[in-house]
């Protein structure tokens, strides 16, 4: 039997409606991607690639198809069981970092892992492995605003894989960042996917940072396509 994608889309379809028109963003996109894969998506904004992102990340339901995690269809499940397969299977990074001001590094990828029911110790511990990791082991004290951009965005992307998901979403994680600092945020994201086995998608308009990846699909009439 071949490998099950731990993210799969099928026939996903979304419109909005606005006022008497109804505008339809995605119309029957399918994907699967596999764990340890890493696939960008390109696409001009407001071609809907945060609509298919939320989709994909159990935020915002679809008016057609099937979202499956590891193989499970996620369609007919209540908010509750939704929220906690998110939780626990799936990790968002975004253009801006987000992190707890008032809160250090450490701290910040140790929260989402006590809210998961993890100890102190054993959160403190995968933290300084998952920072050390990621090359800010010395930073680990540092509040976000000690932090440079690059280094809040790999804190980010701590916090996002703390509690070890299966499916890593990004939306122009590197959007924010010099081109220097993103393409190291970058290199050390594609470390941690291809360490983790996590399978990521990310959303980015950086194609010199996308052909880094193991795949490239663009988001055309509202159907995906594969750029090769
Ligand atoms: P992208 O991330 O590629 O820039 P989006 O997914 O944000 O694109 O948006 C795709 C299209 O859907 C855009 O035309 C946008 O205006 C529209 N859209 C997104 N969210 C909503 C919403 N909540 N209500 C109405 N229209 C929306």
């Amino acid at each position: 039997m071949s490998e099950e994608a731990v993210l799969r889309l099928e026939a996903i379809e979304r419109r909005y409606g606005r006022g008497e028109t109804t505008i339809e963003v995605l119309g029957g996109v399918d994907l699967a991607l596999m764990a340890g894969e890493s696939v960008a998506l390109i696409a001009p904004s407001g071609a809907g690639k945060s609509t298919l992102l939320h989709i994909a990340g159990l935020l915002e339901r679809a008016d057609g198809g099937e979202v499956r995690i590891s193989g499970q269809a996620t369609s007919n499940m209540n908010d509750d069981r939704r929220t906690a397969l998110r939780r626990s299977e799936i990790g968002f990074v975004y253009q801006f970092h987000h992190l707890l001001p008032e809160f250090s590094a450490l701290e910040n990828v140790v929260i989402p892992q006590m809210i998961a029911g993890l100890k102190r110790a054993e959160a403190a511990s995968r933290a300084r492995e998952l920072l050390g990791f990621l090359g800010l082991g010395a930073r680990e004290g540092h509040r976000p605003a000690e932090l440079s951009g690059g280094e809040q965005q790999r804190v980010a992307i701590a916090r996002a894989v703390a509690n070890a998901p299966r499916v890593l979403l990004a939306d122009e994680p590197t959007g924010n960042l010099d081109p220097k600092t993103a393409d190291h945020v970058f290199g050390t994201l594609a470390e941690l996917v291809k360490a983790s086995r996590v399978a990521a998608l990310v959303a980015t308009h950086n194609l010199e940072l996308a052909a880094r990846m193991d795949r490239r699909v663009t988001l055309r009439d509202g159907r995906l396509e594969e750029m090769g």
